[in-house]
């Protein structure tokens, strides 16, 4: 299939970009890595009247550890991430979770930002940045915005950002010592989409407890899910107790809201978001015990 006409748009600046989206309002899209948008052109999904492509705006494309934050423009590709030697070496759930996006060809055109902004509950990285407990920065004609990842992923392809709004960078919380992440994925063959997914980050106190924990899931419902029960149960407890990392698992069981589907029946994904879930906080727990920052 070919895609239905449409006009072409190569702003040069963020206002030119945010300008033409107020412009043409509901008929533009915004392309960035173009590895959802132009498959849903081509089978017609949707058919945009107007492209604004972002691929040359300076700027959007950095990883850098800045002001308690590691920053990440919204046109970063994967595969810079990926190669990102600070991300492999401090951030383990999300170099984990970008190295099983797709396949390699996806990962070198493929964005952070359009990742989080195409919220398909299949998308990998909306439950990384729960699990973070992330922030996404939005600018559009009334300035800037900072929105939290719970806020961010309001359903299946929706998001909080508001008309004439663009992604601008995510902001995931500086790795502090003692502090670890796991990303579990389970795929019918290598580089699709997860059947089920389990994010998890955790920091451990000196005594080895858990300070913080942030738990979603990938693929499991009609959006990522982050599993609050679960961290809530596991915060201030023993990192070494393994009935509440059962009991946390057994959480993320409940809170997973499937279908039946070609990757799967509903109870067997279900159960893999036990079973994942408990592995990731697992290896999760043993990568903090050995990280000093
Ligand atoms: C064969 C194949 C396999 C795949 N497997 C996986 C997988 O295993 N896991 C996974 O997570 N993904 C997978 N994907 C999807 C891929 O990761 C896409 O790259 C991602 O969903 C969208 O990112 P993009 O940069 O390509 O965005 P685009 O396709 O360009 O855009 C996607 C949407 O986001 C909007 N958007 C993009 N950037 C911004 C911004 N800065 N501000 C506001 N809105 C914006 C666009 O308008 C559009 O609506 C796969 C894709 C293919 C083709």
């Amino acid at each position: 299939m070919i895609p239905a006409p449409f006009e072409y748009y190569s702003p040069s600046s963020l206002e030119e970009a945010i300008e033409l989206l107020e412009r043409f309002g509901e008929d533009a899209k915004l392309l960035a890595g173009g590895q959802s948008l132009i498959p849903m052109m081509k089978l017609r999904i949707i058919e945009p009247k107007v492209i604004i492509d972002l691929n040359r705006v300076p700027g959007l494309s950095y990883i850098r550890e800045e002001g308690g934050f590691l920053r990440i423009g919204a046109l970063t590709r994967y595969y810079m991430v990926e190669e990102s030697e600070l991300v492999r070496r401090r951030y383990p759930l999300l170099h984990e979770a970008v190295s099983q996006i797709a396949d390699p060809v996806v990962r070198n055109m493929g964005t952070v930002g359009g990742n989080v902004c195409h919220s398909d509950p299949a998308n990998d990285l909306p439950a990384v940045m729960l699990a973070y407990g992330a922030e996404m920065v939005a600018v559009g004609p009334n300035g800037e915005r900072v929105i939290g990842a719970s806020e961010f992923f309001r359903g299946p392809y929706q998001t909080d950002l508001r008309p004439g709004e663009i992604l601008k960078e995510i902001r995931i919380p500086q790795a502090k010592p003692r502090s670890g992440g796991a990303y579990l994925k389970l795929e019918r063959r290598a580089g699709d989409f997860a059947i089920a997914a389990s994010a998890v980050q955790v920091v451990l106190d000196s005594s080895d407890r858990f300070e913080y924990v942030g738990i979603a899931l990938t693929s499991l419902g009609p959006t990522a899910i982050r599993v609050d029960a679960a961290e809530k149960v596991l915060l201030g407890r023993s990192s070494s107790n393994l009935s509440s990392i059962n009991e946390a698992a057994e959480l993320a069981y409940k809170a997973a809201e499937p279908v039946s589907d070609l990757r799967g029946p509903e109870w067997y994904k279900r159960e893999m978001a036990k079973v994942l879930t408990k592995r990731a906080l697992l290896k999760a727990v043993e990568r903090a015990r050995s990280f000093t920052g």
